[in-house]
């Protein structure tokens, strides 16, 4: 069977545009309104000759409970799934305390994990990259989903991870 990566993070940080910037097709949803991917939601890929199945997540009621429990329960759910784990994080914010709560959990999982630095959509991002380096997870990808930059590197990370 294909391997399983799933893409996790927060709301808005870009896992959808990333996930269709890998399909090189639009596909998974993307909006400006956070948590608009209601469900997970996989889609085959296949890089340098290798398959794998990609799993979008995303998807929170806010009426349930607080941010940072919703976006860490969906990502343990696809987690528990996955062979290997994209941790994006936007780096024009940087670290936030639910994407450290994210990180705790995926330590716990004991899973491999890629760490996109996303929304790098120029040189003059990179250094906000790699400011992520202080969440734990080694090297930091810098990556634009929006545009393309880094998404190769990142590919091949995931590879190797797998
Ligand atoms: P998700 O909630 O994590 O799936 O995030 P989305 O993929 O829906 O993207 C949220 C917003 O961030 C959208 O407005 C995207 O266009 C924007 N976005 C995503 N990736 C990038 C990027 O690499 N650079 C910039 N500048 N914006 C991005
Ligand atoms: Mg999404």
């Amino acid at each position: 069977a294909r391997p399983v990566v799933a893409v996790v993070g927060r709301p808005n940080v870009g896992k959808s545009t990333l996930v269709n910037r890998v399909l090189g097709r639009r596909e998974a949803v993307v909006q400006d309104v956070p948590g608009v991917t209601r469900d997970r939601v996989s889609y085959p890929v296949e890089w340098a000759g290798r398959r794998f199945t990609l799993v979008d997540t995303g998807g929170w009621d806010a009426k349930v409970q607080g941010l940072a429990a919703q976006v860490a329960e969906q990502a343990e759910v696809a987690v528990e799934l996955a062979d290997a784990v994209v941790l994006v994080v936007d780096a024009t914010v940087g670290a936030t305390a639910v994407d450290e709560a994210v990180v705790r959990m995926l330590r716990r999982s004991g899973r491999p994990v890629v760490l996109v630095a996303n929304k790098v959509d120029d040189a003059r991002g990179e250094a906000d990259a790699a400011a992520l380096w202080s969440l734990g997870l080694g090297e930091p990808y810098p990556v634009s989903a929006l545009h393309g930059r880094g998404s190769g590197d990142m590919l091949d990370a995931v590879l190797r991870a797998l």
